[in-house]
C-alpha cells in the first residue's frame, strides 16, 4: 500500500506534467510556388491564365499559388480522359490495369510521410490522423481495387461488365486524398478514365498524388487533375462528354448538380452530409462508449461526414456520462496540426469557422448550456476549441443542421423505441452508433435506424471492402467495397 500523502503527492505531480513539443519533420516534402492543371500526363498552364493562394490554415500562411481551371481548361480535361479511354485504358487488359493500381498504392505507402505531412499542412488536420488514418486507407483503397479489376466477370455473374467512360470527380476538403481515393480507385479499376476536380481550400495533395501517377507510369489522360473552386466543379458537371458524376460535398451543391443533370442521361453518385446519432444504453461500457464519443465528434475536429453529432444518451446514466466525457473533454489537445500529441487540429477555412461559430451562438440563443473546457488556442489560425452543448431540444438548429465541426449536441431518452424515433427524426441518413452489451439490441437498432452504416460499440471505422452512403438528403450510391463498382460499370444484360 501507498501511503495517502505520498499518493497525493504523486499525482500532483503527474497532472502537472505536460508533454514536450514533437513536430514532424516539414522539409520532407517539397511545395512547389505554383501549379498549374494535370491534363495528359503533364502540368500545363491553365488556358483561364488565373491562379489562386492556397494557404495553411494553422497558421494563415500561403503555400502555393494554384490554377482556377475555367470552362476551356475543364474542356482539355475531358477531351484527353476521352481520348485515354478510348485508345488506352479500355483497351487494356484488367489484369494490366491492376498492376498499375497496385503500383500506386505502394507508392502511396512509401511516400505516405510525405503525403501527411502535406495534407496536415494544407487542411490542418493532426498528423496523428492523416499518418495512421488518412493514408494508411488511401493505399488500402488502391490495393482492394486492384484486386477487383481483373475480377470483375465474377464479381457479377452473368451480368457482362463494362466500363462507362469518362468519370467527373468533384471531392471536399475534409479528407482530401482520402476521397481521391475513394473516387479515383474503383473508377479505374472498372475500366474508366477520369477528370477529379479537388476542394478549393486542399488542392495540395492532389497535385502530389499527380507525381505518384507519374511515378507509376500511368498511360497519359487516365487520370486529370483540375484545380478551382465551385465554378470549376460546375463546368465539369455541365460538360456534355462526361458519362458519370460522383460528387462528395454537401446536400445543397449536391441538389444542384442532380438537377443540373435530370435529363441528360449522365450517371450520378451524392455523398451528402449527415447529423448521426451516436446512442447510447445504460447497460454500455461507460468508459469504452466515452471514448467512442470522443471520436465519434471530435476526430478530425467534426469535420466529418459522418460524424457523431447528436449523442442521445439513456436517462438513467445521463449524469455519469456527462461527467465522464467533460473530464475526457479536458484532457484533449488542440493546436499545432504538425505536432504529433495534438489531438485536434485547425478548422479548415475561415468560412468554417464562421459557419461553426455563427450555429454555437444559434445554440445559445435558443436556451442550450454550453461547455467548453479551459484551452489555449494559438493566436493565428483558425481554431475551435471542442464544445458540447446539454439541455438541447430536437427543435434546435444544432440539433438540425450539420455543424461539420467540433460541437456535440446531447439528447436523452428513455426507450428503445424513443431513440429510434429520435435518432431518425432528420432529414440526414448517413450514419449512426449503438453502445450497448447486448447484441440483440445491436441487431435491431441496426435494423431500425435510417442510416447508412450503424457501427456498434465502436466508432469512424473503415474498410475499403465495407460500402459507405446514405439514405434520404445524405444522397445515393455507395463507395467502397463491390457496391462502390456498380456506379463504374454498365452491364449487358
Ligand atoms: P461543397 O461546398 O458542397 O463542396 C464539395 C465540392 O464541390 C468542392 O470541390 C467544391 O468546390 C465543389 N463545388 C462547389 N459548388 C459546386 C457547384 N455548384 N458545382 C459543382 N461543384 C461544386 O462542400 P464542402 O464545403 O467542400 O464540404 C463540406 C460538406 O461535404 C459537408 O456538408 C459534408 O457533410 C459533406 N461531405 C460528405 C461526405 C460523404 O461522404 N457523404 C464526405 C465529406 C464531406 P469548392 O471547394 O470550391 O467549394
Ligand atoms: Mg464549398
Amino acid at each position: 500500500m501507498v501511503p495517502a500523502e505520498k499518493r497525493q503527492r504523486t499525482a500532483a505531480i503527474v497532472s502537472s506534467w505536460d508533454y514536450a513539443p514533437a513536430p514532424e519533420a516539414k522539409d520532407i516534402v517539397k511545395i512547389q510556388d505554383r501549379y498549374g492543371l494535370f491534363i495528359g500526363g503533364k502540368f500545363v498552364e491553365p488556358l483561364s491564365k488565373q491562379h489562386y493562394t492556397t494557404i495553411d490554415p494553422a497558421h494563415e500562411e500561403p503555400l502555393a499559388e494554384v490554377a482556377q481551371a475555367g470552362k476551356a481548361d475543364v474542356a482539355r480535361a475531358v477531351r484527353a480522359a476521352r481520348e485515354a479511354y478510348a485508345t488506352r485504358w479500355s483497351k487494356l487488359r484488367p489484369s494490366e490495369r491492376a498492376k498499375y493500381l497496385y503500383r500506386i498504392a505502394r507508392i502511396l505507402q512509401e511516400r505516405s510521410r510525405e503525403f501527411a505531412v502535406l495534407e496536415s499542412r494544407n487542411g490542418g488536420k493532426p498528423i496523428r490522423e492523416s499518418r495512421d488514418v488518412d493514408l494508411p486507407l488511401a493505399a488500402a483503397h488502391f490495393f482492394y481495387y486492384a484486386g477487383w479489376a481483373d475480377k470483375l466477370e465474377y464479381a457479377f455473374a452473368n451480368r457482362k461488365p463494362k466500363p462507362i467512360g469518362v468519370a467527373g470527380q468533384i471531392i471536399p476538403w475534409n479528407f482530401p486524398l482520402l476521397m481521391l481515393a475513394w473516387k479515383i480507385a474503383p473508377a479505374l479499376a472498372a475500366g474508366n478514365t477520369v477528370v477529379l476536380k479537388p476542394a478549393e481550400t486542399t488542392p495540395l495533395t492532389a497535385l502530389l498524388f499527380c507525381d505518384v501517377l507519374r511515378q507509376a507510369e500511368l498511360p497519359p489522360g487516365v487520370v486529370n487533375i483540375v484545380t478551382g473552386d465551385g465554378r470549376t466543379g460546375a463546368e465539369l458537371v455541365a460538360h456534355s462528354d462526361v458519362n458519370k458524376i460522383a460528387f462528395t460535398g454537401s446536400t445543397e451543391v449536391g441538389k444542384a448538380i442532380q438537377r443540373a443533370l435530370a435529363g441528360t442521361g449522365k450517371r450520378l453518385t451524392l455523398e451528402l452530409g449527415g447529423k448521426a446519432a451516436n446512442v447510447v444504453f445504460d447497460d454500455a461500457p461507460l468508459d469504452q462508449a466515452v471514448e467512442g464519443i470522443v471520436n465519434g465528434i471530435y476526430f478530425n475536429q467534426g469535420h466529418v461526414c459522418c460524424a457523431g453529432s447528436r449523442l442521445f444518451v439513456q436517462e438513467s446514466i445521463y449524469d455519469a456520462i456527462i461527467s465522464k466525457l467533460k473530464r475526457r473533454m479536458s484532457t484533449l489537445r488542440v493546436g499545432d496540426p504538425l505536432d504529433k500529441n495534438t489531438d485536434v487540429g485547425a478548422i479548415n477555412s475561415k468560412m468554417q469557422l464562421d459557419k461553426i461559430t455563427s450555429l454555437v451562438q444559434s445554440g445559445i440563443d435558443e436556451g442550450a448550456e454550453i461547455y467548453q473546457p479551459p484551452c489555449k488556442l494559438p493566436e493565428r489560425g483558425y481554431w475551435f476549441v471542442p464544445t458540447v452543448f446539454t439541455n438541447v431540444a430536437q427543435s434546435y438548429r444544432i440539433a438540425q443542421e450539420e455543424i461539420f465541426g467540433p460541437v456535440l449536441s446531447v439528447l436523452t431518452f428513455r426507450t428503445p423505441d424513443e431513440a429510434v424515433e429520435k435518432a431518425n427524426n432528420t432529414p440526414y441518413g448517413l450514419s449512426a452508433g449503438v453502445w450497448t452489451e447486448k447484441g440483440s439490441r445491436i441487431l435491431a437498432m441496426a435494423q431500425k435506424l435510417k442510416a447508412g452504416v450503424v457501427w456498434a460499440n465502436t466508432y469512424n471505422r473503415f474498410d475499403p471492402a465495407s460500402p459507405f452512403g446514405g439514405y434520404k438528403e445524405s444522397g445515393f450510391g455507395r463507395e467502397g467495397g463491390l457496391h462502390g463498382l456498380e456506379p463504374y460499370l454498365a452491364f449487358d444484360e
